[in-house]
């Protein structure tokens, strides 16, 4: 099974400013937080039709989207968001969707050199710290800024014994780039997403540890 990044998705808005953000704390040994969202909405400058989104760091799906996940082998949570467009160039043909903040469950095991460094483990709730190094940077660039990938980025490796089939999941440096299969990508595929294009959702293959 190919496995991809996820590195990006296209940024057409932002998250509204009437959204309730709130920092719940998971751990309070190592103050491990989780941003939560509550009386959500999405202001968007425009709206093609696109089916899954950036904003403010936030991957946002479609109700699309969202259906044929719920298909495949992922754990995920996800939040409804409200979407509010300044301007809509195809209203007559699609009602404006609702989106979903989503948030990947599933943990895999990965080499986090070269992208990050070791800092500890929390001896409460296990979790690793981890922190990005410059060739992390580098490699996280997101290419829908400068419409195109990076030379020669630094892989993530994926320890396929950790992995229980999860098509999407994060690796346990808490970074929440998320890591997805073949079987992912394909929905992408289906439902129409432009993919590794300026204005598509932009994925870079990556590779296992056997
Ligand atoms: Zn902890």
């Amino acid at each position: 099974m190919k496995l991809y990044i996820l590195l990006s998705a296209p940024i057409i808005g932002a998250i509204e400013a009437t959204t309730i953000k709130e920092r719940i704390v998971l751990c309070e040994h190592c103050n491990r937080k989780e941003l939560h969202f509550s009386n959500a909405a999405l202001n968007l400058d425009k709206w093609n039709g696109e089916e899954m989104i950036s904003a403010m760091g936030q991957l946002f799906i479609s109700e699309n989207v969202k259906v044929k996940l719920d298909t495949l082998n992922i754990l995920f949570e996800s939040t409804p968001f409200d979407v509010l467009v300044k301007k809509k160039s195809i209203q007559d043909q699609k009602p404006t969707p609702k989106y979903y903040r989503i948030l990947f469950r599933n943990i895999c095991k990965g080499q986090g050199e070269p992208w990050f460094e070791f800092i500890n483990k929390c001896d409460a709730c296990g979790r690793e710290k981890w922190m990005m190094d410059t060739e992390g940077y580098r490699s996280s660039a997101n290419p829908e800024l400068i419409g195109k990938d990076i030379e020669n980025p630094a892989p993530r490796k994926v320890d396929k014994a950790s992995w229980k089939n999860e098509d999407a999941f994060l690796l346990q440096d808490g970074y929440d780039i998320p890591i997805v299969t073949q079987k992912f990508v394909d929905i992408l595929e289906e439902l129409g997403i432009t993919i590794n294009k300026k204005g598509g959702v932009w994925l870079r293959q990556t590779n296992w540890i056997e």
